[in-house]
């Protein structure tokens, strides 16, 4: 499978717009029940007058606010900015930490948050499950779980170093343009032949 992603697409990449760590961290904040595409849009000015987190404060939740307010639970994600941008001043120095125990500690971030930041800003293998890779991966049989953390853990185990780095992107880009929730594009898929699925759809 990895093998097929990989020559169709040799560096995979995320959606989301950033430029450094911290902006990552927002912009993942930001994108719970949002597309990439909405967040984008309203990140790119938002990174150009706040892209640190002592930037962030000094703009303050109602600055924060008048920026993110096309984005869905805008208020509550405002919050969390602030109050991790605040975090990382008060604790980390002003910088992000590595570690997913110290990620999980700011405001707003979660496993699948920490898991991406690792990712993209740091480079580690780790493979944060989003609603694509958990159907995916018990679509295609290749990680069947009946949650997040079981679907992530059992990627950790069956995905070979090789490609763990890239694993991520792969599965959710996959997930997102075919083999898509409502209806996958299995007669276009790549891996439809090594696919687990029942129901593959026909042309
Ligand atoms: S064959 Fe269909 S169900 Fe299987 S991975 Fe491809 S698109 Fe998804």
């Amino acid at each position: 499978m990895f093998q097929r992603f990989y020559q169709a697409n040799p560096e995979p990449k995320g959606e989301l717009e950033y430029v450094n760590p911290f902006t990552l961290v927002v912009a993942v904040a930001l994108s719970a029940q949002a597309t990439d595409v909405g967040v984008n849009k309203a990140t790119r000015k938002l990174f150009e007058v706040a892209d640190t987190p002592e930037k962030m404060l000094a703009l303050g939740e109602d600055g924060l606010i008048q920026h993110i307010k096309t984005i869905g639970l805008y208020r509550n994600k405002a919050k969390n900015v602030i109050a991790l941008s605040k975090r990382l001043i008060e604790v980390y120095g002003g910088k992000v930490p590595e570690t997913r125990e110290e990620l999980e500690t700011l405001p707003g971030v979660g496993r699948k948050t920490a898991n991406v930041v690792l990712n993209i800003a740091f480079g580690h293998p780790t493979i944060a499950v989003d609603t694509h890779l958990f159907r995916v991966g018990n679509r295609t049989g290749l990680a069947p779980g009946a949650n997040p953390l079981k679907v992530e853990l059992e990627l950790e185990r069956v995905v070979p170093e090789r490609w763990k780095h890239h694993a991520h992107h792969w599965l959710i880009l996959h997930g997102r343009y075919v083999c898509k929730a409502r209806r996958p594009d299995c007669p276009s898929c790549l891996i439809r032949d090594i696919c687990l699925y029942d129901d593959k759809t026909v042309a």
